[in-house]
């Protein structure tokens, strides 16, 4: 079965979130393989962000995702991947589409746009590669 790695980023965790955001991937139909609560380490999130490497929002989004923890998960099912990034929504909260899970619990309330709530994995080969990173 296909596999992808989940985040629910530091804002997602310090809103009490998690649960809300897990419940709609499990109610999704998709399974959950393995989880955890984690402080992340500025290593691991170069390792995690390594395409973003010299970006602007690059040093911000690290800063971001170091000032909490994050929940790891890694869900199962066909298409997960595809599936995930769908119910995830649009990147910029702002815009994500109502019924998604940025679209929903995201709001402009002047955060950045690094602070989206969530991440998935795009590909299957970033799925095995952010998986032994953060598991
Ligand atoms: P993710 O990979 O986290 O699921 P994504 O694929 O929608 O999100 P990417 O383009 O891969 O977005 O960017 C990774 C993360 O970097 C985004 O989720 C967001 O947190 C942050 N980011 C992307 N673009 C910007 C931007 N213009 N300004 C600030 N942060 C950004």
């Amino acid at each position: 079965t296909e596999r992808t790695l989940v985040l629910v980023k530091p804002d997602g965790v310090a809103r009490n979130l998690s649960g809300a955001i897990l419940s709609r991937i499990e109610a999704k139909g998709y399974v959950l393989a393995d989880l955890k609560l984690v402080q992340a380490g500025r290593d691991q999130l170069e390792a995690h962000y390594a395409e973003h490497l010299g970006k602007p929002f690059y040093e911000p989004l690290l800063e971001f995702m170091l000032s909490g923890p994050v929940v790891a998960a890694i869900f199962e099912g066909e298409r997960v991947i595809e599936g995930f990034r769908s119910l995830a929504g649009a990147t910029d909260p702002t815009v994500a589409a109502p019924g998604t899970i940025r679209g929903d619990f995201g709001r402009d309330w002047g955060q950045k746009v690094q602070q989206n709530l969530v991440h998935g994995s795009d590909s299957v080969e970033s799925a095995e590669r952010e998986i032994a990173i953060w598991f």
